[in-house]
């Protein structure tokens, strides 16, 4: 299915340096055509530190907005003129809708992770334990969405004082921890979902993998295990999870949630959100992104 164009098309696009490499056209023109919206989604590089540059040009170009990768989300946060609370808790803008030539920047990240975990394994993060691995960029979403939710999460990293600032933004429910086996083995005997949101496992990362994952053994039965990589489709995270039995997924219902998520706040219609989501998967297949 393809993208319709008109002389009343609206532009969207994904931002980043690099971005060449983004999925997001491939999922959003794939729900763009099911759904049959009169948009149209590019990418768009912009230079690292050129994001008000941008703002100038896409307000001017007429964008209906766009979505940001690496490394603009932060950058963004100050150039909004609203910011919605997600954006505004976990300091990243990775949607930006223009209207009246205003700035309004979203952060669907951390939603669309709780999203694939209730679609896909039926799991809500309220009031859960969760023990959350990482403190990069997609740490701090999820983070900030599991929170928002009232789970308690144990947010444990190699560099220990990132999880530290991590948690201040919302030290009754983020508590920080290392990374270490021993430290993870004792976390996960309580833990209800585990989530790595290290880049340990990811293909091509130069992070390479655990080394142990012997902390997985101490995860009471049916506990879910949750990995936002989707590169490659099953980690050795995944894999093991899978022999002891736990319900558990890979990233790509994230990548896919946070872009559904995403085309509703462009678009401001209300479509059927299961109905994006299958045209964004098959969008994606056809893309040979899957
Ligand atoms: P990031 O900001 O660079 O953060 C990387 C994280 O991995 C940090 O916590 C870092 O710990 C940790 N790490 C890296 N190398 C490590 C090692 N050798 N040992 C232990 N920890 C290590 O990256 P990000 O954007 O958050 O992405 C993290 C992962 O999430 C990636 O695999 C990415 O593919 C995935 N992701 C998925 C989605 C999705 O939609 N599914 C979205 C975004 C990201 P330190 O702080 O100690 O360096």
């Amino acid at each position: 299915m393809e993208v319709e164009l008109h002389n009343t098309t609206k532009k969207l696009c994904v931002i980043g340096d690099p971005v060449l490499h983004s999925k997001s056209p491939a999922i959003q023109n794939a729900m763009i055509a099911a759904l049959g919206l009169d948009y149209i989604y590019l990418c768009q590089p912009v230079p690292r530190g050129e994001a008000g540059r941008w703002l100038d040009c896409a307000a001017y170009a007429g964008y209906a907005g766009f979505n940001a990768t690496m490394p603009h989300k932060e950058e963004l946060v100050p150039l909004m003129d609203e910011l919605d609370p997600m954006a505004r808790q976990c300091h990243a803008v990775n949607t930006v809708c223009i209207k009246d030539g205003k700035y309004y920047g979203y952060n669907t990240d951390g939603v669309g992770c709780l999203r694939a975990l209730e679609d896909e394994l039926g799991f809500d993060t309220a009031g859960k334990q969760v023990v959350l691995l990482g403190s990069g960029g997609a740490a701090k979403a999820v983070a900030a969405a599991l929170a928002g939710t009232g789970a308690r999460v144990t947010v444990c990293n190699r560099t220990v004082e990132k999880a530290q600032i991590l948690c201040q933004m919302d030290p009754a429910l983020l508590t920080p921890a290392g990374l270490e086996t021993d430290i993870l083995c004792k976390l996960c005997e309580n833990a209800d979902l585990l989530v790595n949101c290290t880049s340990l496992g990811m293909a091509g990362a130069a992070a390479g993998d655990f080394a142990d994952l012997s902390f997985l053994e101490h995860l009471p039965a049916g506990a879910a295990v949750f990995d936002a990589i989707y590169a490659p489709p099953e980690t050795a995270l995944l894999r093991r999870a899978r022999e002891l039995r736990h319900p558990a997924m890979n990233g790509l219902g994230m990548l896919v949630w946070q872009a559904v998520l995403a085309l509703k706040h462009f678009t401001g219609e209300d479509f059927d959100e299961q109905k994006a989501k299958a045209a964004a998967m098959k969008g994606l297949e056809q893309a040979g992104a899957i």
